[in-house]
């Protein structure tokens, strides 16, 4: 997702206006059409232009100054455009817009010219309860918003606000979620002691309306139960010139967070300082290891996937991947039970099928130091090859010291280390790693997965890994 926000930041996604009947001239391409909603310019950064008969604008102009999302799927080639609960689907060089799901004809399309994105304005403006007047002597756009009538008319309404917040919910899990509309952006956080709070103000930035009212009495705020991280927040408007929210979490020590941004919502996402990604723009960096005391006794769940009534998948060789997965946790435990300085545990030892809950809540309850399942793959005849996943950034070096063990071990072809948001490694809180030591459908990689031989070094070398990371000797 954030790589949209980013596309939508620096694509030239432009809209077209008043793509109309007439003559292309290209003398008109001279003419710079000025913007106007409710008599205020709209500033741009790049200069509104007339190309064969249609005005066209930048984005930033038209969501930020009339507080309209817009998103550009690449893949479907469409564009979608946000207001309120009304959507508007425009597909590149379709004449037939999609308005809350009723079909539109318009007369002009979605276009791309000289890779700018063109969508007409007019009709999208229209849709969402726009007045447009061209005053040709000018050369300007006029939009007027009808409903933009100032509460109290002795206060000049503010025109410069770019979103509105619609909702700021807590979403459980320590995580806070900005709901809004238009174009919300927050300033760089003050950390404040005492008690201890982060505040983060966003400019040009109002609430919805039924927020409004709530906030005439000052501030909103939400008192949280369930989490070490967070213990409260509360939000108010913060200044009117311009209009700035401002949100304030309470939260514990050694707390930290990650903000991610997604279409119409800002997340927060608090956490042990020590779990942030160093830098929230690259969460699959790992934060740096401290590997426990060493006279510690490290708790190790290990868990060979499926079983029981849940075969996994089926080998070339007619045999199934939860035998392999059991045949090498059981390998596992004979080497790891020698070890003084680690206590092993298994989520099953025999043909049984823990549902993957089971798993998670056993691992969760030993408060256990590392969390290894066991799986092999399936594919096409010709997949080979070992990966090893991790999902949360604390286990991205978990998962780096394992995988190389697991290439050791099943010598076979090297897929890498990936992130995949697989349930036991997702909702485990330890570091956490899900290998799949090759593919069962491959013929090559099954004779190895179901070797004897194999199967002690790929085992030994699992467990060299997890002495390894844990640094015990
Ligand atoms: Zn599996």
């Amino acid at each position: 997702m954030k790589k949209f926000v980013s596309m939508l930041l620096f694509m030239s996604f432009f809209f077209t206006m008043f793509a109309s009947v007439g003559q292309a001239a290209s003398a008109a391409a001279e003419v710079v059409p000025k913007l106007f909603l409710n008599g205020q310019l709209l500033k741009s950064e790049v200069n509104p232009q007339i190309i064969n008969n249609a005005t066209v604008v930048p984005v930033r102009t038209v969501s930020e100054g009339l507080g309209f999302q817009i998103t550009w799927d690449n893949t479907a080639k469409t564009a979608t455009v946000n207001h309120g609960t009304d959507v508007i689907k425009l597909k590149l060089n379709d004449k037939v817009a999609m308005v809350n799901d009723q079909m539109v004809q318009m007369d002009t399309t979605a276009s791309i010219i000289k890779g700018m994105t063109l969508v007409p304005l007019r009709f999208i403006g229209e849709q969402f309860g726009l007045d447009f007047e061209w005053k040709a002597t000018e050369k300007e756009v006029h939009m007027y918003d009808q409903s933009a009538e100032p509460t109290d008319p002795t206060v000049p309404p503010v025109t410069n606000t770019a979103g509105w917040i619609t909702q700021v919910a807590y979403e459980g899990n320590s995580s806070l979620t900005i709901h809004y509309d238009g174009a919300v952006k927050a300033n760089k956080p003050l950390l404040l002691d005492n008690p201890k709070r982060v505040v983060f103000d966003f400019p040009y930035t109002a609430y919805a309306t039924d927020l409004t009212s709530q906030l005439l009495s000052g501030q909103i705020e939400v008192n949280v139960s369930d989490s070490t991280y967070l213990q409260k927040f509360r939000y108010s408007l913060f200044s009117n010139s311009p209009e700035t929210a401002r949100l304030v979490i309470e939260i514990g020590n050694d707390t930290g967070y990650v903000l991610t941004e997604d279409l119409g919502k800002i997340q927060l996402s608090f956490m042990s300082l020590s779990d942030v990604p160093t830098d929230p723009n690259a969460p699959i960096d790992p934060p740096i290891v401290n590997p426990p005391a060493s006279n510690d006794v490290f708790d190790v769940v290990i868990d060979p996937g499926h079983g029981g009534s849940d075969p996994g998948a089926k080998s070339v060789l007619n045999k199934w991947e939860k035998e392999f997965n059991l045949s090498v946790g059981l390998k596992m435990k004979a080497l790891l039970e020698k070890e003084s300085k680690i206590k092993v545990h298994f989520t099953r030892t025999g043909d049984t099928y823990p549902s993957l809950d089971d798993r998670i809540k056993f691992a969760e309850n030993l408060k256990a130091d590392l969390f290894l399942s066991i799986h092999a793959n399936s594919g096409g005849s010709s997949a080979s090859g070992a990966e090893t996943y991790y999902y949360r950034a604390n286990s991205k070096s978990f998962a780096d010291v394992m995988h190389k063990h697991l290439i050791a071990g099943t010598g076979i072809k090297d897929r890498g280390v990936k992130k995949e948001a697989y349930k036991v490694i997702k909702q485990t809180t330890m570091p956490a790693v899900l290998i799949e030591a090759g593919f069962l459908s491959n013929t090559s990689d099954a004779k190895i997965l179901f070797n004897d031989a194999a199967q002690n070094r790929i085992a030994a070398e699992l467990v060299a890994g997890i002495k390894e990371y844990l640094n015990v000797k």
